[in-house]
């Protein structure tokens, strides 16, 4: 499983960050996966999803 964010579709919302901390953060408007995470474990998985079903700009992608 991978979480994918497109930062040049970031508008800056926040939503991800407050949905899974764990993997994002938002810095100057701008979304950014925190390093580390080229495989997303599965207990990050629900926020992962929570966060793309919120992103007001679709921004993020989970590939299972
Ligand atoms: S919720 Fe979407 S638009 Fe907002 S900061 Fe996160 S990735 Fe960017």
């Amino acid at each position: 499983m991978r979480v994918v964010l497109n930062p040049d579709a970031c508008a800056g919302y926040a939503y991800c960050a407050r949905f899974a901390p764990a993997l994002f953060t938002v810095t100057d408007g701008l979304a950014a996966l925190r390093p580390g995470l080229t495989e997303l474990p599965p207990d990050l998985l629900a926020g992962a999803e929570a966060a793309a079903e919120s992103c007001p700009m679709d921004a993020i992608d989970v590939l299972t």
